[in-house]
């Protein structure tokens, strides 16, 4: 029998975009009440904090000066500035998350995702749209935190980011909450049966190495 390989599975990186207020949150939110075993990452930002929202739980909320520390001493593995705020994801945190072998989901927006592409072009790329344009402009009425003027830029933003759609691995579309979330789990574990990502089984149930022999 083949020695159990010592090393760790590494976790697996998963990058979400998709316009503001196309439902995110909460198509995650449903992901993760299912799949416990996804550590979604909590960024850094400069925005305010809306109603509801709590600091450490849905953002860390810090001034512009302590970004821009964190920007200079390099803790962020990516950051954007959007509508006027920085939003950055802090990289020793998922560092240790991935190290570990747990999967790490990331919500973040077009620059930065094609920051961690650059990165690390393993991880998974996942855009998430609205159904239609007219749809996300009444979610984001709806959701009542902003005022029309930004929801302005963020429809005229939201046309430009679904522009960046195609540099993504997989589209989902957000028409209902338990479609999107169930369509995302299922990618993610096709993602898991990758052949390069399971090569290690099929070694282990050989009891050799699956290098091709070029024959
Ligand atoms: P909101 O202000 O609506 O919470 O977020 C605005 C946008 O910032 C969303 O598209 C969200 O995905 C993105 N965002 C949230 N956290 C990060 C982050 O850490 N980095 C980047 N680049 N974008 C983020």
């Amino acid at each position: 029998m083949m020695r159990r390989q010592k090393t760790q599975k590494k976790g697996e990186l998963i990058v979400l975009s998709g316009p503001s207020g196309v439902g995110k949150s909460t198509v995650i939110a449903e992901l993760l009440s299912d799949r416990r075993d996804i550590y979604f990452s909590v960024s850094y930002t400069t925005r305010a904090p809306r109603v509801g929202e709590a600091d450490g739980v849905n953002y860390n909320f810090v001034t512009r000066e302590e970004f821009e520390r964190m920007i200079r001493d390099h803790e962020l593995l990516e950051f954007a500035e959007y509508v006027g705020n920085y939003y950055g994801t802090s990289l020793k945190v998922i560092q240790e998350k991935l190290e570990k072998g747990i999967d790490v989901l990331l919500d973040i927006e077009v620059q930065g995702a094609a920051k961690v592409r650059d990165k690390c072009p393993d991880a998974v790329f996942i855009f998430i749209v609205p159904p239609s344009l007219e749809e996300l402009s009444r979610r984001l009425y709806n959701r009542n935190t902003d005022s029309s003027e930004v929801i302005t830029r963020r429809l005229e933003k939201a046309r430009q980011e679904c522009r960046e759609s195609v540099r993504y691995d997989y589209l989902v579309v957000n028409d209902t909450v338990m479609n999107a979330a169930r369509e995302i789990g299922s990618i993610l574990e096709a993602e898991r049966c990758r052949v390069k990502k399971r090569v290690h089984l099929v070694e282990s149930i050989i009891g050799a190495p699956c290098a091709p022999s070029g024959e």
